[in-house]
């Protein structure tokens, strides 16, 4: 184990030297912990902390940090099988089994499945595959969204992250979403999604429908705060896609594989199926980078013939696709979306609502699933702590650190504190979490009061 080997001082020093980070300078290293176990729902860094993880990592980590002796098994079998074949030149049989049980799983005749290797090369493709098939350029994309990291989704994006795009990826229109509070179209949610659908339709005809290929959304955007649709806004966006001849696009790269307590997040809206939907992590319960397009059969029958002209070498890695249908197999049999439903939700919203209830600076709670999200405000101002993407504040610098020190870890975007834990946790480990947070907010409590 290199681990035993290097002293942690020694890796701080390496990463300090050599590695480099995302979406933070590489300074930032130096604050992280540096993580050496993990099993179930926690984490462990190398002075034996114990970390209740918060998020799932990054909305990701659906199963837990154990990986089941079925998906270790299918895994270990394929590499002693064909642990390779790329794709243009062989099939490997698990290719077709995965994307038949994705057939199987997915509402109405969502058939055609491509697997790429993350979210960011799936919604990559997501996009060309819509131009290809409309022969028209322009995507809509939400104000409130994140689509990837890659050049083209980066430029769908429609949260600060956009800006390392520099708008060098183009054809991306930006419309709002109805948010629940800090700006609304109307006093009702009925109004605020009338006017929501009627600004888009506006905007549809002012760009012209003949050069519009797809309208993409996050089923329910998560990153930017787990912000649930009005009822009526993705059936309006399904009606005015079929009404103008747009794709629609759902991203269910963080909402996928039950994470909202169905399979896809789409499924929470009467009767919408997207033309094309993605997703990622969760697949493999992140356990292997694994990525999923899938098409309804007008588009699986377009490209019969013809080339998507998506691809890469990893794409549709054989152990990667192994993991996928195992961990897929894994959830169904665990019952997971009814645990979900049943156990993680209600305790959920209960203990969000608590929160609410208890501190005049957490806003509101949104929750569906086992994905749910609070929202900060400056109980002087009334106004959100900050702004997502800006450095921390003072306070919040001071949130973080509690957060941390009662054995919490995961990403925190303020205003907004997610909460998203693995899909297979118990209502006791649950219960504790909240509990931690509660202690963590109450630190906040105090500085807010200094
Ligand atoms: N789309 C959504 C909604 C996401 O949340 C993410 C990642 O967080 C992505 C796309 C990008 O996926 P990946 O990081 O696997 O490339």
């Amino acid at each position: 184990h290199w681990q035993s080997t290097w002293s942690e001082a020694e890796v701080r020093q390496a990463a300090r030297d050599h590695a480099m980070l995302t979406w933070s300078g590489c300074s930032a290293i130096d604050s992280l912990p540096i993580l050496e176990r993990a099993e179930g729902v926690y984490v462990y860094d190398t002075t034996g902390k114990k970390y209740l993880d918060w998020t799932s990592e990054a909305v990701c980590v659906n199963l837990g940090h154990t990986v089941p002796e079925s998906v270790k098994e299918a895994m270990v079998q394929q590499m002693e099988q064909t642990p390779f074949v790329y794709g243009g030149i062989g099939f490997v049989p698990v290719r077709a089994q995965l994307a038949a049980l994705l057939a199987e799983l997915a509402p109405g005749d969502l058939n055609g499945f491509l697997f790429p290797s993350s979210g960011s090369e799936a919604n990559d493709c997501a996009i060309r595959l819509a131009r290809l098939y409309t022969g028209k350029t322009k995507i809509f994309n939400q104000y409130r969204s994140y689509h990837g990291g890659t050049l083209a989704p980066l430029g769908a994006t429609g949260d600060f992250r956009r800006r390392f795009a520099q708008d060098s990826a183009t054809g991306f229109v930006k419309m709002f979403n109805p948010e629940p509070h800090y700006f609304r179209w109307g006093d009702t949610d009925e109004r605020a999604c009338e006017m929501a659908l009627a600004c888009l339709e506006e905007q549809i005809v002012a760009e012209g429908p003949s050069t519009i290929a797809a309208i993409m959304v996050e089923s329910i955007p998560g990153s930017a705060g787990v912000l649930i649709p009005a009822v009526g806004f993705m059936e309006g966006i399904r009606s005015l896609c079929n009404q103008y001849e747009i794709l629609m696009i759902c991203d269910e790269v963080m909402t996928g594989f039950g994470r909202t307590g169905e399979l896809f997040g789409f499924q929470h809206f009467d009767g919408v199926i997207p033309d094309i939907v993605t997703s990622a992590k969760g697949l493999t319960g992140s356990w292997q980078p694994l990525s999923m397009v899938g098409v309804r059969q007008k588009l699986k029958d377009f490209f019969f013939d013809k080339a998507t002209g998506w691809g890469s070498t990893f794409q549709a890695h054989p152990v990667a696709m192994a993991c996928g249908y195992a961990s897929l197999k894994y959830m169904l049999d665990q019952k997971l979306l009814t645990h979900v439903q049943t156990v993680i939700q209600p305790i959920m919203i209960e203990e969000l609502d608590r929160l609410v209830s208890k501190y005049d600076f957490v806003k509101q709670a949104r929750c569906v699933g086992a994905f749910g999200c609070l929202d900060l405000i400056d109980p002087q101002t009334g106004e959100r702590v900050m702004q997502l993407g800006e450095p921390l504040t003072k306070e919040m610098q001071i949130f973080k650190k509690a957060f941390n020190n009662e054995g919490l870890i995961g990403f925190l975007r303020p205003p907004q504190v997610h909460c998203a834990p693995p899909l297979i946790i118990s209502e006791g480990e649950l219960r504790d979490g909240f509990q931690r947070l509660d202690r963590a907010l109450n630190v906040l409590q105090t500085s807010f009061q200094d």
